[in-house]
């Protein structure tokens, strides 16, 4: 049989099969996809073939093989054991919850969310939240935003879930995928995902400043059908969308207004720093990529993750 990872808890994993069914499992042999090590071999999304043994009255699924992934979200363990830990696969796309104020969304955090989704082959989105609240200057300060990257590639949305007011596009967005949702704490994610589906209880929005710090502590996945054809992955895993390593010459290459420039750089390791003839510093004085991108990139080739987790964890 085929299906669908919806839970796992370490050693037991719900199996939604196609034809609808919930099959309680286990796995079978020993699994490594793609190369990677990690704690745990399936995770929440993963498409799998199981068969089902009964015995006695029990009905047990047995996981022998896993699909390959579209694509999958990890998080390393800041423990001794450096494990992986795969959060969820096969993500259709993953929404992050911007807000002017209350609290403030800054660029740096967008761009790093934008930027780990790029490493990781999953779609973003921007819901631009609490459109009812701001005022004149704030909607203009917003739209700027929204068509700074809208003009990179990414869908924009201004929404409020307060209201219900473009709800309607993010569902649209939704239908047929699997989603997952981030922002920071306030932006409004539980009142989103609440005018989506009642009576959705996630975790994504619930768990606390404090657990989080600790990431050892494993926090699992869980896929969620909504009525109208669409799922969510719910881990509170991903309110920062983790924290990817990426090689300082790499970094350019998730940067989609860069990739097409960079190919005039007079150097082809060029980091855009202060090197001769490079097409990312002109383009940046005529204004054809924004200060606020170039300022993020110079901000993670710099290594400055501190403000960035500070970001994140911030009340
Ligand atoms: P979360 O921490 O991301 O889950 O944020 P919540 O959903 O708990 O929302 C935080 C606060 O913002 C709550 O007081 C919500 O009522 C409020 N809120 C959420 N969305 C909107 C919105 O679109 N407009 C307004 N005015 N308030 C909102
Ligand atoms: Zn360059």
């Amino acid at each position: 049989m085929k299906g669908t990872v919806y839970k796992s808890t370490g050693s037991w994993y719900t199996v939604k099969s196609q034809q609808g069914d919930f099959y309680q499992c286990r796995i079978k042999g020993k699994f490594r996809i793609g190369g990677i090590k990690s704690t745990n071999p399936v995770a929440v999304g993963d498409h799998v073939a199981f068969k089902v043994e009964t015995k006695g009255d029990e009905t047990v699924g047995v996981i022998h093989k896993i699909e390959s992934r579209d694509n999958y979200i990890i998080r390393k363990s800041v423990n001794l054991s450096k494990q992986t830990h795969i959060i969820a696969a096969n993500i259709d796309v993953a929404f992050l919850l911007v807000t002017f104020n209350n609290p403030p969304t800054f660029t740096t955090f967008i761009d790093r969310f934008l930027i780990t989704a790029e490493a990781y082959h999953v779609k973003a989105v921007l819901l631009f939240n609490k459109i009812d609240l701001y005022n004149e200057d704030e909607l203009l300060e917003i739209k700027y935003l929204a068509a700074l990257y809208r003009e990179i590639g990414y869908d924009c949305i201004g929404i409020s879930a307060k209201t219900g007011k473009n709800v309607d596009k993010v569902k649209a967005l939704m239908q047929d995928k699997v989603s997952v949702f981030s922002g920071h704490s306030g932006t409004g994610k539980s009142t989103l995902v609440n005018i989506i589906e009642a009576n959705l209880d996630l975790k994504t929005a619930k768990i606390s400043e404090q657990h989080q710090q600790g990431q050892h502590t494993t926090t699992f996945a869980e896929m969620y059908d909504l009525s109208f054809g669409a799922q969510i992955i719910d881990t509170p895993g991903i309110r920062g969308f983790g924290v990817v390593e990426i090689d300082k010459e790499e970094l350019g290459d998730y940067f989609p207004e860069f990739f097409e420039l960079k190919q005039e750089c007079k150097f082809n390791n060029c980091l855009h720093i202060n090197e001769p003839q490079c097409a990312i510093k002109d383009a940046l004085e005529n204004q054809e990529i924004a200060w606020s991108r170039y300022k993020s990139y110079l901000q993670i080739l710099e290594g400055e993750d501190d403000g960035y987790r500070k970001d994140i964890y911030k009340k």
